[in-house]
């Protein structure tokens, strides 16, 4: 039997998809990339912003053109958790619908409705950890996600993650070993550790995120180490420290500080304040002067002025980021930012999005320009664009391309870049 699968949004939900995808291989279920000959069509979905939960519904209607009669379609995800009742309502093809912490129990699932032929949803917060009851991780790959922590407790104004994804959940650390392990037997040799709130863990068996790093560290094969995403308060020294002491540990933090401007981020409900988050880029790059700096930012959201904005573009200027996300305020239903008077019109976000990406784009170029006649090593992903052509990523993300035999994928290799774009590196094999 096929399960194809297709993920919107965050690498959590690219995580989610690959143990949705372990639990219906238990099934019997096998991929396939072809939507015609799928058994189980399954699309994994994203409600961060409007423009990203808009597509589930055209994306609904493409796939019932290829729907076998027989086939199930099923969707999961945070729209599910947001407005499972209402999918089934409006696409009719939709036989379950399942949120992001019920996933585990899919099988049961796809029984129950294989028996009564009812519609399903279940989008509640169960009491039991998905994790209890997924069956070991199958992924494979050189590069893979493990989620350490789940949920989130800032309740930032704007944001629907703590009403999606629940409250924080950090798993214990014997877990995040054992599932660590299992990936580096079936050939990771980078982990990307994920959370909502990575940096927050604060699970059983060890003191913080900086521990867990440190544990992992000791695994033999594993030799990269990346954690997504942090949230700027909850940093701790021995994270910090850790891109000191840890050589695994890539120079790279994911750091969103959303705007440059205290008084938005007091409205955005961010405990932090711009010079804090100074303070601590300050201090990651202490121990680590080469680190890439990453950020998100959110512009045009309600109340901000020209003045809140420049302070946002002055940040930026002072940081000099690596690479960045960023966005315009999307009122998201049920957030205290969507019924905030002040909401900016939509051209002047544009405006601002466009100045401020600008600026970003000019920064990422120059990070990538600074890496120039550098020789870096490069772990070897995926084939690239045109023929001949391999490509990875080097210790600071920044996609690079060699011409090298496919042989060398999943390998980490020494590489002389030649050259840089914005957006990515050549070089060649050294
Ligand atoms: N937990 C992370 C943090 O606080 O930095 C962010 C996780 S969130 C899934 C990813 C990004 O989406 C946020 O950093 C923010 O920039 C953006 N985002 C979230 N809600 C948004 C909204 N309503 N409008 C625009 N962007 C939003
Ligand atoms: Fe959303 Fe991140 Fe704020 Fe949590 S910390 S509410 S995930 S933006």
């Amino acid at each position: 039997m096929k399960l194809y699968i297709k993920t919107f949004g965050c690498q959590m939900n690219f995580y989610d998809s690959a143990r949705m995808r372990d639990a219906l291989r238990v099934l019997g279920y096998t991929d396939t990339e072809d939507p015609a000959e799928a058994d189980i069509l399954l699309l994994n979905t994203c409600h961060i912003r409007e423009k990203a939960s808009e597509k589930l519904f055209s994306e609904i209607g493409r796939l019932n053109k290829f729907k076998k009669k027989n086939a199930l379609l099923i969707v999961a995800g945070c729209v599910v958790q947001a407005d499972g009742e209402e999918i089934l309502k409006r696409a009719h093809s939709v036989d379950i619908a399942v949120g992001p912490q019920n996933y585990h129990r899919l099988p049961e699932l796809i029984t129950r409705f294989n028996r009564s032929k009812g519609r399903l949803v279940l989008a509640d917060f169960p009491a039991e950890s998905k994790f209890d009851f997924l069956p070991e991780s199958q992924a494979t790959g050189a590069s893979c996600f493990l989620a350490v922590q789940e949920g989130c407790d800032h309740f930032c104004s704007y944001c629907v993650v703590p009403y999606t994804r629940g409250c924080e959940y950090s798993r214990p650390a014997d877990e995040i070993l054992t599932e660590a392990k299992q990936l580096v037997r079936t050939g990771a040799k980078e982990i990307m550790l994920l959370g909502q709130n990575v940096n927050g863990w604060h699970g059983e068996g060890a003191k913080d995120l900086g521990d867990i790093i440190r544990m992992l560290a000791e695994i033999e094969g594993l030799e990269r180490i990346r954690y997504t995403t942090s949230y700027p308060s909850e940093m701790t020294d021995n994270i910090i420290t850790a891109h000191r002491d840890v050589p695994k540990l890539m120079p790279y933090i994911h750091l969103p500080i959303q705007s440059g401007s205290n008084t938005i981020l007091k409205a955005m409900n961010r405990q932090y304040t711009r010079e804090q988050y100074l303070d601590i880029i300050d201090r990651f790059r202490s121990v680590r002067p080469d680190i890439a700096i990453s950020s998100d930012f959110i512009v045009g959201f309600p109340g901000e002025t020209e003045s809140d904005f420049q302070q946002t573009m002055d940040l930026v200027q002072q940081v000099e980021y690596a690479s960045s996300f960023s966005f315009k305020f999307s009122a998201r239903p049920g957030t205290p930012a969507s019924i905030m008077k002040n909401q900016i019109a939509e051209p002047i976000k544009t405006e601002r999005l466009i100045k401020l990406q600008e600026l970003l784009l000019a920064q990422q170029k120059q990070f990538n320009l600074n890496t120039i006649g550098k020789t870096l090593d490069i772990l070897l992903i995926e084939p690239g664009k045109t023929k001949g052509q391999i490509s990875g990523y080097t210790p600071y993300l920044q996609n690079t391309h060699i011409i090298a035999d496919s042989s060398l994928l999943g390998q980490i290799v020494k590489v002389k870049i030649t050259s840089a774009t914005a957006t990515s590196l050549s070089g060649k094999l050294i």
